[in-house]
């Protein structure tokens, strides 16, 4: 890695690669996120009926899916818009991971929800709208659950590290980045999605990156295509949004998938996973080479 990346981010150096610290792996019931698998988290942005989730728990862990998403606490742009179902929306959850098998990422809004939330989630979400809200963080990482780190609208790599950092310092390593696109100039999309830091996340941080395609196109029509580009940039995973009615839906309807539509996503990223699980075994082997010329005997060389 660059020296320059070092003094760029000297303040969340624990998030950097090291001889000592190359890649995290988060550990999920029988998951890991970070590692050989490309894991996809799916579900819908509300949790909204017993019967919406579980019809799309069931359907996307048939695609493929490891993860349900899923909000129970809604941060929302308007103060009229729906806000979830709270305590409730939680048990559905639960009762969700009981059926399907999937593990559970919902989101933690405020510090004094944590406990709760940490109760029922496998792994919790802290928001882009509270990437900065430091005590928030605090408490996320003492709950001792995985941390699923989203990208604030206008956070820039070095803010999003630092968040990283604060959850690292409390004690928690097991802090997941998500890209899920930012606020530029462009609106034809809802957010622009930074490809350039899921690949510069991939070569500096030792962190997990799962990338958010949803959120960032805004438009379902989108998605696929930013899911593969997320494959190719390195990414390690993939949150996507999902609803059996999409027209339908409580909220983000915009941009979420029919089971059909993700269904076909899934199966266009194929190949392209083809080509990821060809490049890691490529690096595998790789490694070992290089270590041996590094480490040959000076006495050995010409
Ligand atoms: C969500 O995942 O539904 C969500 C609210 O995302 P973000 O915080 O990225 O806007
Ligand atoms: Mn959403």
């Amino acid at each position: 890695m660059r020296e320059d990346w070092h003094k760029r981010f000297a303040e969340s150096s624990d998030c950097l690669k090291s001889a000592r610290r190359r890649q995290t792996i988060v550990p999920v019931l029988d998951l890991e996120i970070g590692g050989d698998e490309f894991v996809t988290m799916a579900g819908p942005c509300s949790v909204e009926t017993e019967f919406q989730l579980m019809a799309t728990a069931n359907h996307v862990r048939r695609a493929g899916a490891r993860i349900l998403r899923g909000g129970a606490f809604k941060p929302r742009s308007s103060p009229y818009a729906f806000q979830g179902l709270g305590l409730d929306g939680l048990k559905m959850l639960a009762r969700a991971r009981e059926e399907s098998g999937l593990a559970i990422v919902t989101e933690a809004m405020s510090e004094d929800d944590v406990p709760l939330v940490a109760e029922y989630a496998d792994i919790l979400q802290i928001g882009a709208r509270s990437m900065e809200n430091y005590s928030l963080l605090e408490a996320a990482a003492r709950s001792g659950r995985p941390v699923l780190l989203k990208r604030g609208l206008t956070a820039t790599i070095s803010e999003w590290l630092g968040s990283a950092q604060v959850i690292l310092d409390a004690g928690n390593p097991n802090v997941i980045l998500c890209e899920r696109g930012i606020r530029t100039f462009e609106t034809a999309t809802r957010n622009t999605f930074d490809v350039g830091a899921i690949a510069l996340l991939k070569q500096i941080s030792h962190l997990p990156v799962i990338a958010d395609p949803s959120h960032a196109a805004g438009r379902r029509e989108l998605v696929p295509a930013l899911a593969r580009i997320a494959v190719a940039a390195g990414a390690d995973g993939l949150l996507v949004e999902v609803h059996p009615y999409p027209e339908k839906a409580w909220s983000d309807g915009d941009q979420s998938l029919s089971f059909a539509e993700f269904d076909a996503m899934m199966e266009d990223l194929d190949p392209y996973l083809s080509l990821r699980e060809l490049e890691a075994g490529r690096r595998r082997r790789a490694v070992p080479m290089r270590d041996a010329v590094d480490v040959r005997p000076m006495e050995a060389v010409g």
